[in-house]
């Protein structure tokens, strides 16, 4: 059978020379190596990030960056908007529910993202709302969020506003800083090109100040621990050392290329994919589409699900089924990070090939 091909919207194919780093030998990490390493990672994400604030980096997946987002910023019984326009937006809901804040969802019709002009209509009725958590891209939904209008409406408030750009960052345009958003949160197995197992987490002076008062229960999430380490080049606890060094390669490589360059790549990519779905008479789920990957709708009569496993098991390929309420109703092919033109073009052509055969 052919090599693997992944085309799933996390985790990504990995670049070789990134792979390589995760096989070198442990250094331990209280020592000058780990904090040349750290000191570098870091310039590198705040490249990523678009931030001269502090990139943290976590020893979890995207939601455990979530989580801390959650424990540091919000207190219980504070009341907070939560824009969700698929599976992930509904993730920040059930966190600040566990973590007992006072939430306000405020839902889109999947396949559309919230408009700016209903978050603006939450915040005027609910001026004591502290902070409005987003989803930047929601991969379930493949739906683009207007992060930067909503930035702009939360700036006019006294509320911070929080991303989860674990798919985005990367793929999709993203400027912490100029954008002002408060806090964003990140994960290595997306955009990055890296192997599952990083979070990141970024926070704005204005975040910080909530960071200090937060009365959650936090203990490994504590931010104040890392932030008292941070000068030194050192983590609270021990670092997931290869997988640091591992990102810093595709982080290295990102910079290289520059963000402009790899968000013009993944444009290019969604447009070769969509119109290749086209020409097969696919449509495209959402309205309000992002780049980094294409949720098309699986024609009527047909189980998405099972089309998504006759393809890996017949070509070794895997696209993404659907989640929650979209499952068996659309596939998805991601185009972010290492994904190249020609892994979509045996994608495409097996689930064309598929589609045809009627087999499943
Ligand atoms: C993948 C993803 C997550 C969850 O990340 P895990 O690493 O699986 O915990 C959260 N939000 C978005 C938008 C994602 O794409």
């Amino acid at each position: 059978m052919d090599r693997q091909i992944l085309l799933t919207p996390g985790p990504t194919p990995i670049p070789p020379e990134t792979l390589k780093m995760e096989s070198l030998p442990i250094i331990h990490h209280r020592t000058k190596e780990f904090m040349d390493l750290f000191n570098e990672l870091h310039e590198n994400l705040q490249y990523l990030f678009q931030t001269k604030n502090k990139v943290y980096s976590l020893a979890s997946s995207g939601t455990g960056a979530m989580e801390c987002a959650v424990a540091n910023l919000v207190s219980p019984g504070d009341k907070v908007i939560a824009v969700a326009c698929g599976v992930f937006g509904e993730r920040w809901i059930k966190i600040l529910t566990a973590f007992s804040a006072n939430v306000i969802p405020l839902r889109s019709e999947w396949g559309a993202q919230v408009k700016p002009e209903e978050l603006e209509k939450v915040l005027k009725e609910n001026p004591d709302v502290k902070t409005v958590f987003s989803t930047h891209t929601d991969t379930s939904t493949a739906v683009l969020c207007d992060i930067k209008k909503y930035a702009e409406i939360t700036a006019k408030t006294k509320a911070i506003i929080v991303v989860d750009s674990i798919s985005g960052l990367g793929g999709q345009e993203l400027y912490m800083d100029d954008w002002h958003l408060d806090a964003v949160v990140s994960a290595s197995q997306k955009g990055l090109m890296s192997a599952p197992g990083l979070g990141f987490i970024s926070v704005s002076p204005k975040a910080w100040g909530l960071v200090q008062e937060s009365k959650s229960p936090r203990f490994y999430w504590d931010l104040r621990a890392f932030e008292k380490v941070f000068a030194t080049g050192q983590t609270p606890f021990t670092p997931p050392v290869s997988l640091l060094r591992a990102t810093n390669e595709s982080l290295k490589m990102i910079r290289k290329k520059t963000l402009k360059n790899v968000w013009q790549e993944t444009k290019e990519l969604a447009q070769f994919t969509r119109e290749v779905g086209s020409s097969l008479g696919l449509k495209m789920f959402p309205k309000d589409p992002c780049e980094i990957l294409t949720s098309f709708k699986v024609p009527e009569g047909l189980d998405g699900q099972k089309i998504v496993k006759q393809i890996v098991e017949k070509y070794n390929i895997s696209l993404a089924g659907g989640q929650d309420k979209l499952k068996g109703k659309v596939v998805r092919i991601a185009h972010m990070g290492y994904i190249q033109k020609a892994d979509i073009q045996k994608g495409m052509k097996a689930l064309a090939e598929t589609l045809s055969s009627g087999v499943f």
